[in-house]
């Protein structure tokens, strides 16, 4: 054990750094994370935190962590204080989102830990369960002060000490995406953590046209921002991604995040026209969830996901025609799905939601279930959108498969559970021949906004506050959520 060294990481330990500048909120976007990051660009800074030290690069630049020098290192945390107590300022600090009296503020707490750290996570368990701690107490530390390795494509090597941040005014290229601004790189968990910096505002312009084209018309491009900011901000409110070290994740986790990549002056006025508003409800965000299309009605987040039932996600009628149908009932689900509805001014991708086919032969979804043989399928239970939520398949064993994704799963991956095998038209049980063919509508979990029918709707000329009252119904829409202090 090296007293030493674990008291110089405690002391300037900071695990995740989202923060308020000029009153707006700078979020930790995660980009990758790797053993190495290349970056390239013109005038690139790189800089340490603490001592200063900056150096410019143009051209190609290869950031890794030289496993020698970075040894990491486990911990047990002894307790949690937050920024209220005073004099304990020796812990690792970590930013951490709540809500408060109907805001959400930025609280920074600090971990304290015992004096000792460990090479392995074996040995910090042993001590751990020896004192009584739970095992949730044993952390990897951050090794802050770890040394990153920079080599640029002219053969010149730097060495900088972790957390790194890097200003790209221009823009840099990461896997053939440009991204402009700040970067921070920071040693994690054995490897590079690679974020964005940027204004919450900068970051839903860099997921709008991702989640929902960048041809789109106004309105239907303010909806999705707003949808996508309250879904942001409702998420951060969950802390879920505090020990990865950033704030979101830039894939579907979270939300499909890709810098500069399809952004136009559409997107941009979007997000500024609705600059600041989120969905509100119960005095709090409103998760503002959503997907690409329902296939005529939307489906309730506590039919779908479980849960607590939330008022604005409990479903409503997205297409007229499907208003007075009950589609958890198999018949009228199946006609539902054969009876053919307008896709005038639709783009490809939304025509391909309206009507889908797959097959999949027997032996394969035999092989999906994990059964040895298969003889026969039943539907029990269908949401209010018609998505299938449990069906049985009897064979060398019965499984009874619940939640839309996997019953989209063990068929292939469909666009979603709202579909029905061909020849089948009960909630009896049926033998399956050996090849299976399924007829849909719809692509998504069905829960939220659906964007099909936002962009239909825009194209109807109904605004974006109207748009997002049909499927959030009872929010309303709020700028003023941060607490400042
Ligand atoms: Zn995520
Ligand atoms: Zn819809």
């Amino acid at each position: 054990m090296n007293r030493a060294l674990v008291i110089l990481i405690l002391l300037f330990g900071v695990l995740s750094a989202a923060e308020i500048r000029d009153n707006e909120l700078y979020l930790e976007i995660n980009i990758a994370v790797d053993n190495q990051i290349i970056i390239s660009g013109e005038d690139i800074f790189i800089q340490e935190q603490d001592p200063f030290f900056a150096k410019e690069y143009s051209g190609s630049i290869r950031i890794t962590l030289p496993t020698s020098t970075n040894d990491s290192r486990y911990g047990i945390i002894q307790r949690v204080v937050d920024e209220s107590v005073r004099g304990y300022i020796e812990g690792i600090r970590s930013s951490k989102f709540v809500w408060e009296e109907g805001k959400l503020a930025l609280k920074n707490e600090y971990a304290i830990y015992l004096d000792q750290s460990f090479r392995s996570y074996e040995e910090a368990q042993q001590l751990a369960m020896m004192m009584g701690y739970p095992e949730s107490h044993i952390q990897q530390i951050p090794i802050v002060n770890a040394s990153l390795r920079v080599d640029s494509d002219s053969g010149d090597q730097e060495y900088f000490e972790s957390p790194i941040r890097i200003y790209a005014e221009d823009g840099i290229q990461f896997g053939n995406i440009t991204y402009k601004g700040e970067f921070i790189v920071k040693a994690q968990n054995g490897k590079l953590v690679f974020n964005h910096l940027l204004p919450l505002e900068t970051y839903i312009a860099g997921v709008v046209p991702n989640e929902i084209g960048n041809s789109s018309p106004a309105e239907a491009l303010k909806a999705q921002a707003v949808a996508a900011r309250s879904h942001a901000v409702s998420l951060l409110g969950y802390n879920r991604h505090a020990k990865d070290g950033y704030d979101l994740c830039s894939t579907t986790h979270c939300q499909v995040y890709k810098g500069e990549h399809l952004q136009n002056e559409a997107i941009q006025e979007a997000v500024h026209e609705t600059a600041g508003e989120i969905l509100y409800i119960d005095d709090k965000v409103a998760d503002a969830t959503y997907h690409s299309s329902c296939g005529g009605k939307t489906d309730s987040s506590v039919a779908i996901w479980n849960g607590t039932p939330l008022s604005h996600l409990s479903g409503s009628t997205c297409l007229d025609a499907a208003r007075n149908i009950d589609l958890s009932r198999e018949p009228q689900a199946i006609k539902w799905i054969n009876t053919s509805v307008s896709t005038q001014g639709m783009t490809s991708w939304e025509r391909a939601g309206m009507n889908w086919q797959r097959s999949i032969s027997k032996a394969q979804l035999t092989k999906n279930l994990g059964l040895t043989y298969l003889t026969s399928v039943q539907i029990m239970r269908r949401g209010a959108s018609g998505r299938i939520l449990s069906i049985k398949f009897y064979g060398d064993r019965t499984i009874e498969l619940s939640g839309e994704y996997r019953i989209r799963q063990a068929f292939g991956g469909l666009p979603s559970s709202l579909f029905y095998i061909q020849g089948i038209s009960s909630r009896s049980k049926h033998s399956l021949g050996n090849k299976i063919t399924l007829k849909g509508r719809g692509s998504g979990h069905g829960v939220g906004m659906c964007q099909v029918g936002a962009l239909r709707r825009a194209r109807a000329d109904e605004d974006y506050k109207s748009i997002l009252q049909n499927y959030y119904p009872q929010t309303t829409i709020i700028t003023d959520w941060m607490k400042q202090e």
